[in-house]
Order: structure tokens, then sequence, then C-alpha cells
């Protein structure tokens, strides 16, 4: 697994720095936002370090589809009301103008009964 040393994500895959775990699998984990915007606030991240969408090419195909697909799934197991009434915001913040913070691929997955912080 590529890890690379001073990103802060890779440290949570490592167990460097602790995370508040939500979902692990071989390939992926999600744990909770530190500065949460809703009621619900976790990222999904692959373990292995992808910087942003911008790196991704068709070998990832099959891991982001995963990664999609355990949106819905991990949201209901965190609280979130089922589609229609209730759902989320999906969120990947990709660059300088996209507000990328953190440079390793992560969903933002957001719900919960509003008003948010944010958006
Ligand atoms: P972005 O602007 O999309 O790169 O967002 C990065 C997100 O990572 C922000 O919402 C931060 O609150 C969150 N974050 C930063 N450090 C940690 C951490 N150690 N554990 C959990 N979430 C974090
Ligand atoms: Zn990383």
């Amino acid at each position: 697994m590529q890890h690379v040393d001073n990103c802060i994500f890779c440290k949570i895959v490592q167990r460097q720095i602790p995370s508040q775990l939500v979902y692990e699998d071989e390939e992926m984990m999600a744990f909770h936002d530190i500065h949460p915007w809703a009621p619900v606030h976790f990222l999904i991240i692959p373990k292995a370090h992808i910087a942003s969408m911008a790196q991704l090419s068709t070998e990832h195909t099959a891991l982001v589809g995963r990664m999609m697909v355990k949106v819905d799934v991990l949201a209901r197991q965190e609280g979130c009301r089922p589609y229609p009434e209730g759902g989320y915001r999906l969120m990947v913040n990709t660059g300088q103008h996209g507000g990328q913070e953190v440079h390793h691929l992560h969903l933002h997955v957001m719900g919960g009964p509003r008003p948010w912080s944010k958006g």
C-alpha cells in the first residue's frame, strides 16, 4: 500500500493518528470529520494515497465505484434518514479552487436535520 509521509490521512490509515472510525475494509476507510458541518459528517478515503480526483485514471474505476456504493449504506448507518425525505450531500473538493485542504482523496458525506453550520 502506497503511503505518503506528510499526509494526515495516510497517517490515519496507518493508525499513527487516531480517528473515529465509521467503516474499514482492505481498500477504504471512513471516519468522522474532525470539524463537522452537519449532524452527520464523515469522510470516505481510499487507503492508498491518491492526491485528488485529478489523479484518477481507469485503474481506479472499480475502487471509486465501490466507495460510491458505500456512501448510502454508511450514511444510513451513521443516522441519515433514508432517501427521499432524508438523504445527504456528497462533496469532493478538488484543488485550490475546489477548496481542497487535505491532498488525499476523500468523499465528504454530510446529512442529518438542517440547518447545518455551512451549506
Ligand atoms: P477538504 O477541504 O475537502 O480537503 O477537507 C478536509 C477535511 O478534513 C476538513 O473537513 C477537515 O475538518 C477534515 N480533517 C482534517 N484533519 C482531520 C482529522 N485528523 N480527522 C478527521 N478529519 C480531519
Ligand atoms: Zn495520503
